[in-house]
């Protein structure tokens, strides 16, 4: 076996790589446009492609891709091979403009009615600051993706604007600080990723799951995750063979996945990477996601990335680690030892208070969508309502602040075990709040709203950019002081007097916590509709257009393409469900038992099962009119009644959504499918189910909660 400081990394053109084989002045030049931001010339794109593509062919690729980041919630890529017509033969050729330039057709990617399909040129750009990998024979290069009119349709564009904006403003306020040194700050990001796995067979015998990533119906199995005993449990002989696998693909991809372990739902997991840049960190998670069901499928399973997979059971989110760094290796987010006298900290800590207050909208808005709509406010994920956790140390010292009064730390303790072998150690300064939203932790902030299945350039574009412009604020508010620190301290004292309602540090899943929030004046946008008819407050487009984020009609495009996606998603859920609830009985002899296999839906299934039951008592009867059927009768006219109901609501459902799907406006629509539609299926769902739990196992038409969450 290869060791893993080899393996790591060995299919990446990294910064190892990039200094073996480009000549000394491209290699610079290259350094020059990901350190510092600056333009590459096409002469010294010509040279890296040369030496990507010889890199690339050595390790068995035949084909390049620009791989980027539409708004479809999945990444792109189109193949073409570096053959190059020779007069008898081919050569292998990769040019830099072929690198710093595809035209992919834009036509057929989301683009929120900007781009009429006639006007179908788009553009992707090598994004040099990510980089490039080979995989599955194809060299893999990051780019963004725009319009040939330069409207920017990918999430990646958005968040390489943010950043430099970040960057900009917090190099400003750190130079007024006296850090003249500082040149550039980063965000840094660590996703943790929660996913499932079940067993592909099974996942095969469920349309619900292949079309939608989760299941519609199922009744709950008598063992959930009630005991408690699957979180951090040890790992499953095949959950462990996948996990060093993925591990190491990962790792040959240069991606540091570092912690694994088994998550609260039976058959759920976590995979917690090393931090890294905001970009990169997006890519890397993109990938993730796509290695991480790449490589289930050779081990007979299949990954679901689904936020609510199964009702009943924890969903999966992905935990956003999030904080800002300077090119001198200092974390702004780090309170140091004495954070009552480190005003850099404090100030930094107030633009996010700030930020946060001031845009909770938009941050719920970022973690809204279809499958995080069942978790957000469930008691499972942080609820709808966005807040702030400091712990009690930081709580303190910001209540101090906006009193006057003096601070006393909660001075860093030990941790004594009690054991003579067992060693004591410094204990963290606070408690974990695992309920918040938005929590700090040590030296980062922890997004935890979002849903598992997330492109994280979403929330941290508008994190970046939010803070950004408080950071803006804070320069012009300071920028002429004479009394340097006497305004800092001022100005800290005013944000956290103005946003204090937005820190909560008790159980934010508590009843008590959603009216005190009222009280406070904190927003809760329980589903996606309520959540985006924010998007387009006029805040919001003022402070994407003023930082150059995106324009008003390319924010205004992607508000239409998440509602015209909430609506497609709840239609084919309405649909799939319609299809699996199926009322046609097949011509089918009810007496071959062999043939329900071709009876996967659940009303025929049921008629069977019925049928069955009425037989026996036919011939109960039919031997001795004093054999008692009490127990078959009550069951048939249980089920006979369900398959009633179930069959109206069938009907109801079928006009609900061709009602909803009737409706122009897009807002208008995304409510007519939470309201109405949505209810339905939970209504002809709850019918389903407890059908499922009278009937036979081997008579249900798909495979149990019990044979999903337990068989593998
Ligand atoms: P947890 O207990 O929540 O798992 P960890 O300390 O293990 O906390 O970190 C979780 C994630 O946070 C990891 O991906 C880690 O790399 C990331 N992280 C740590 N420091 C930073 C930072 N400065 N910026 C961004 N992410 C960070
Ligand atoms: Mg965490």
């Amino acid at each position: 076996m290869t060791k893993v400081p080899e393996m790591f990394g060995s299919m990446v053109f990294n910064d190892k790589v990039m200094r073996e084989r480009l000549p000394k002045a491209t290699y610079k030049a290259l350094k020059k446009t990901v350190e510092n931001g600056e333009p590459l010339d096409e002469s010294v794109a010509n040279v890296v492609a040369n030496a990507m593509k010889d890199w690339a062919v050595e390790l068995g690729a035949t084909h390049f891709t620009h791989w980027f980041q539409p708004m479809t919630g999945v990444t792109a890529e189109k193949h073409d091979s570096f053959i190059q017509p020779t007069g008898d033969g081919v050569i292998m050729e990769f040019s830099g403009k072929e690198l710093i330039k595809g035209e992919p057709d834009a036509s057929s990617f989301p683009s929120g009615g900007i781009r009429a399909t006639f006007e179908a040129r788009g553009y992707t750009t090598w994004d040099p600051t990510s980089p490039a990998f080979v995989r599955d024979g194809s060299l893999y290069i990051p780019t963004a993706f725009c319009s040939y009119t330069g409207e920017v349709l990918d999430k990646k564009t958005p968040l390489l604007r943010s950043m430099e904006r970040l960057s900009a403003e917090a190099v400003r306020v750190l130079h007024l600080l006296g850090k003249t040194d500082v040149t550039r700050v980063a965000t840094t990001v660590g996703p943790e990723q929660e996913y499932f796995l079940v067993d592909k067979e099974m996942y095969d015998q469920r349309e619900d799951l292949k079309l939608c990533g989760r299941t519609l119906f199922g009744a709950m199995a008598p063992k959930g995750q009630e005991l408690e005993d699957h979180y951090f449990g040890a790992i499953k002989t095949r959950v462990a063979a996948y996990m060093r696998d993925l591990d190491e693909e990962l790792w040959k991809l240069g991606i540091l996945a570092k912690t694994k372990h088994n998550e609260v739902a039976p058959s759920q997991h976590e995979l917690a990477p090393i931090f890294s840049t905001s970009n990169i960190a997006t890519d890397h998670n993109e990938l993730t996601m796509e290695v991480m069901q790449k490589v289930a499928e050779r081990h007979g399973l299949v990954c679901l990335l689904h936020e609510k997979p199964f009702k009943g059971v924890n969903g999966s989110g992905k935990h956003n680690n999030w904080s800002i760094s300077t090119n001198t290796g200092e974390n702004l987010l780090s309170p140091g030892k004495n954070p009552e006298s480190n005003l850099q900290f404090l100030l930094f800590l107030a633009a996010v208070v700030k930020a946060v207050d001031e845009y909770q909208d938009l941050l719920r808005i970022t973690v809204a969508s279809a499958g995080n709509d069942h978790r957000l406010g469930a008691n499972e994920a942080p609820p709808a309502i966005i807040s702030m956790y400091l712990g009690d140390d930081l709580d303190a010292l910001v209540h101090s602040i906006i009193n006057g009064e003096d601070y006393h730390s909660n001075k860093e303790s030990r941790m004594r075990t009690g054991v003579d072998v067992l060693a004591d150690f410094k204990k963290d300064k606070s408690d974990r709040n695992r309920t918040s939203p938005f929590a700090f932790t040590g030296n980062k902030f922890e997004f935890r709203a979002l849903g598992s299945s997330l492109n994280i350039a979403c929330p941290n574009y508008m994190l970046n950019t939010m803070v950004a412009e408080e950071l803006r604020q804070f320069y012009e508010a300071l920028k002429d002081a004479d009394e340097l620190d006497a305004a800092i301290k001022a100005l800290i004292k005013d944000v956290f007097t103005k946003h204090r309602r937005i820190i909560f540090n008790g159980d934010n899943y508590s009843d008590e916590w959603v009216k005190e929030a009222e009280r406070r004046g904190l927003l809760n946008l329980k589903s996606l509709p309520e959540a985006l008819a924010h998007f387009m407050d006029e805040k919001n487009i003022a402070l994407f257009v003023d930082h150059n984020i995106c324009t008003e009609q390319e924010l205004r495009a992607r508000y239409e393409i998440d509602l015209e996606t909430y609506c497609k998603q709840l239609n084919i859920e309405a649909l799939t469900m319609l299809d699996m609830a199926r009322t046609i009985t097949p011509a089918v002899s009810l007496f071959v038992r062999e043939l329900t296999d071709t009876v996967r839906t659940i009303t025929p299934a049921v008629s069977l099962f019925v049928r069955e039951l009425t037989d026996t008592v036919l011939a109960k009867k039919a031997v001795s009119e004093s054999i008692p059927v009490k127990a078959e009768l009550k069951l048939i006219n249980s089920l006979a009644e369900k398959q009633e109901r179930f069959a109206e609501l069938t009907e109801e459902l079928k006009a609900e959504n061709s009602a909803a799907a009737a409706i122009e406006d897009n807002l208008e629509k995304a409510f007519a499918y939470r309201n109405n539609v949505f209810a339905k299926m939970e209504a002809l769902r709850e019918v389903g189910d407890s059908m499922e739990e009278e009937i036979a196992a081997d008579y249900w038409p798909y495979p149990s909660y019990t044979d999903l969450l337990f068989g593998v």
